[in-house]
């Protein structure tokens, strides 16, 4: 950026304008491996705010990477070269609370868990908990559609979103959404932005629905027989309609034996795990639902008896300890998220095993099998064309399989040769129109989400499909 730009910047915006060498690198990558270098970070300090600086960006064609928590794993966030980084991790203001009609306004930059927090009080809360929710804001929820493990009882963000105020690319201000109960004026264009990943608007607030809390959340961990299917056991819990169940989480063997290290608990050491979580309003009703859990597991080979963790939490926590256990034993590795129709798990599974015997690398599989949606990881270092190879079969696998390249993370950088294979040319020209009505000059988020095909000016550097003109993506 020059210094005409950066003075203009400084004097049209009135956040703060950060452009210091170790600012900077905070800023260059999320979670993946893509990383590129921005060349300044404003905090944007309210909406005109906001539509001041994609205004500045659109005078000058310069990117702008719309960032919360910085959490995501395939590139979302990571910063362009030569891009400006909109942070909003400072908005993080609960705006409101209707109890009564269980919905939440609510600053992009909220944290998840934060927000939960704060819910509790109420007896209410926000069903979406990706792991991240920690560290994840529910902009960037929104950005990634994120899902979590209760996604199988409440379905991801997308469904939790009711309204969306934002910035579009060309510098209008926009409310898409409503907080009426029903309405039926059109498609819904709030869900465009479930999942656009900045690439439409920088979201100024967002309206969220809400749950009520259930008074009891039970955890339990059941043992899974070598050679049972998989398929068969998701079906058979998807259909149980009336046991409570919020979660049905899977993790493989190799992951299993991480956490039996974690806390000796009475499990098999060798065998995989179903991790379960059961909501109920009371003390009766969670032992019904508990005996009714049992049965269904019992009638597809699982009969081993649960561990009980009487306050879910406390699973969930072993298994985020367990998760760090693991990054610190495999270090840097690929990571995947896909998703196929239960029926096809048996072969989706089979298929990931061969591909880790084929590279060859260590390989453990954990889940939210309830969904069909897995994350393979395979400790290859993301760098090497070995990884390139290993995502390129396991998409191929979930795409021959009638599944998806991204369950739950997103497009990003790294799955963007793979998206008009998932969804067809016709869908993706209609994505084009929505992203040229939006964002004209392709100043928001370049690179992510959508192959090249809408012209982005001067906005940023040429990436290429796989993302190494403007960000560093090693295993593209
Ligand atoms: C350990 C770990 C566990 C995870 N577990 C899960 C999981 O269980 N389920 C799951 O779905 N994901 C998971 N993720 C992925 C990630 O955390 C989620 O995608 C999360 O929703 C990202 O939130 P964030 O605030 O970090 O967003 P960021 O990474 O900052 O941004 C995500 C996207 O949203 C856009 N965005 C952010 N704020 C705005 C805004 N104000 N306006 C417009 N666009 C915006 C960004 O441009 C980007 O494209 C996990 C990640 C990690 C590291």
């Amino acid at each position: 950026m020059e210094g005409t730009e950066l003075s203009d910047l400084r004097t049209s915006v009135r956040g703060s304008v950060r452009t210091s060498a170790p600012e900077l690198a905070r800023y260059r990558g999320d979670q993946s491996p893509v990383e590129g270098s921005p060349c300044a970070v404003v905090a944007p300090t309210d909406a005109e705010d906001a539509e001041r600086l994609v205004r500045w960006a659109r005078r000058h064609r310069i990117p702008l990477v719309a960032r919360g928590g910085g959490s995501s794993l395939d590139g979302e966030s990571a910063a362009r070269d030569g891009s400006v980084v909109a942070d909003f991790s400072g908005w993080s203001r609960l705006l409101e609370v209707n109890t009564e009609e269980l919905w939440a306004r609510v600053e992009p930059g909220l944290v998840n868990r934060d927000l939960q927090g704060r819910l509790r009080p109420h007896g209410l809360f926000f069903p979406p908990n990706p792991g991240s929710w920690t560290v994840a804001t529910i902009g960037g929820n929104v950005g990634t559609n994120a899902s979590g493990p209760r996604s199988f009882r409440y379905g991801p963000t997308r469904a939790w979103l009711r309204e969306v105020e934002a910035v579009l690319g060309t510098g209008e201000r926009v409310r898409f959404g409503t907080r009426v109960a029903k309405r039926s004026a059109g498609p819904e264009l709030v869900e465009l932005f479930a999942g656009s990943e900045g690439t439409l608007g920088l979201a100024t607030e967002l309206t969220v629905r809400l749950a009520p809390l259930p008074a009891r959340r039970e955890g339990l961990v059941v043992p899974l027989p070598r050679g049972g299917s998989l398929s068969a056991m998701a079906r058979r819990l998807r259909s149980e309609r009336s046991t409570g169940l919020s979660a049905v989480e899977y993790i493989d063997r190799a992951a299993a034996a991480v956490l039996s290290e974690e806390r000796a608990l009475d499990w098999p050491s060798d065998a995989p795990l179903l991790l379960l979580e059961i909501e109920a309003n009371d003390e009766g009703e969670l032992r019904r639902h508990r005996e009714a859990v049992e049965r269904a597991l019992s009638a597809v080979g699982a009969s081993h008896a649960p561990t009980v963790f009487s306050d879910a939490d406390e699973l969930w926590t072993l298994r985020g300890a367990s998760g760090v256990a693991l990054d610190e034993r495999m270090g840097r590795r690929v990571r995947e998220d896909v998703a196929v129709p239960l029926g096809r798990i048996d072969d989706l599974v089979a298929r990931l095993e061969e591909i880790g015997r084929e590279a060859p690398a260590p390989f453990f599989l954990y889940g939210h099998l309830g969904e069909g949606s897995f994350h393979p990881n395979y400790a290859v270092p993301p760098g090497s064309p070995a990884a390139g190879t290993i995502r390129s079969k396991v998409l191929s696998a979930a795409l021959d399989l009638g599944g998806t390249i991204s369950a739950e993370h997103g497009i990003g950088v790294l799955k963007v040769d793979y998206l008009e294979r998932e969804l067809g040319s016709v869908a993706l020209d209609l994505l084009d129109a929505v992203k040229r009505r939006c964002d004209p000059d392709g100043i928001l988020n370049p690179g992510k989400l959508y192959p090249y095909r809408v012209p982005r000016g001067d906005a940023g550097s040429s990436p290429s499909p796989s993302g190494s003109g403007g960000s560093r993506a090693p295993d593209g």
